[in-house]
């Protein structure tokens, strides 16, 4: 579970999140949407310590994120981070992509952690890339080595941030399919997507942000027939 409680941020007089209040319950899926420099990014960054913020409290199973007792590297191999370009390491195989972070951060041994990333690349359609590296890879097939990257560290909450955005169209399908799948098995996400469709079909709820702000909180066959402010309205005039 997530728990974000009053959380500001400010880059010099820019207040770049607002008050910032927002629950995500467990094997729930939240789509993070709004316009150009909403905030959606730095919101879904301070929820694994990426960003700091000014005031308030982000909370993740439990541990507070932002205090300076947390361990770090033990939050984020708790929190699965998918950013919309790749950051595969292009040395390394898919294979040694995904084990990696298991073997040096989590010290699980060789044999299994290969074991482990073979079954995850194989369930993300990749069971026969495990040995191509990333430049051998198409953008989507490296953005689902990057999914299997982050479930390798078994954590108990996804953040994705435009997963999609910068793949060719032909490829969103096939990230998005893995992303639903991850649904289904009732992780719990914070998705931020351009995907309209995507959001309405696989989401709990709709988290509509603008200027720093939550506009609107509501489930998704609500927000995109009804929504309720002019600002949402407007956004979705833009994009439906
Ligand atoms: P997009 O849809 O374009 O990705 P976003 O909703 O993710 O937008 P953010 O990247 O979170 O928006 O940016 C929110 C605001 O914070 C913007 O006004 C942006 O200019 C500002 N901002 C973001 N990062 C920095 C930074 N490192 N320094 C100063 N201002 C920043
Ligand atoms: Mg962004």
């Amino acid at each position: 579970m997530i728990q974000i409680k009053q959380v500001n941020k400010n880059y010099g007089s820019n207040n770049v999140l607002q008050d910032i209040n927002l629950e995500v319950p467990e094997s729930h899926v939240y789509a993070l949407i709004g316009p150009s420099g909403a905030g959606k990014s730095t919101l879904i960054r301070s929820i694994n310590a990426l960003e700091n913020i000014q005031s308030g409290e982000i909370i993740v199973d439990g541990t507070s994120v932002h205090d300076k007792r947390t361990n770090i590297n033990k939050l984020r191999s708790d929190i699965g981070f998918v950013f919309q370009s790749f950051n595969l390491y292009p040395h390394l195989t898919a294979l040694e992509n995904v084990t990696i972070a298991p073997k040096q951060v989590k010290r699980i041994p060789k044999d299994q952690a290969v074991e482990d990333a073979k079954k995850l690349l194989t369930s993300l359609g990749l069971g026969d890339k495990c040995n191509s590296f990333p430049g051998q890879l198409s953008g989507g097939q490296q953005q689902r080595v990057a999914i299997a990257r982050a479930l390798a560290m078994n954590p108990t909450v996804m953040l994705f941030d435009e997963p999609t955005s910068a793949l060719d169209p032909e490829m969103v399908k096939e990230v998005l399919d893995a992303i639903r799948g991850l649904a289904s098995s009732g992780m719990t996400m914070v998705v931020v997507t351009h995907e309209m469709g995507f959001a309405r079909e696989i989401c709990d709820q709709i988290v509509f942000m603008a200027d720093g702000k939550i506009v609107e909180i509501a489930p998704p066959e609500h927000f995109f027939s009804n929504p309720e402010t002019e600002r949402a309205k407007d956004f979705l005039s833009k994009v439906l």
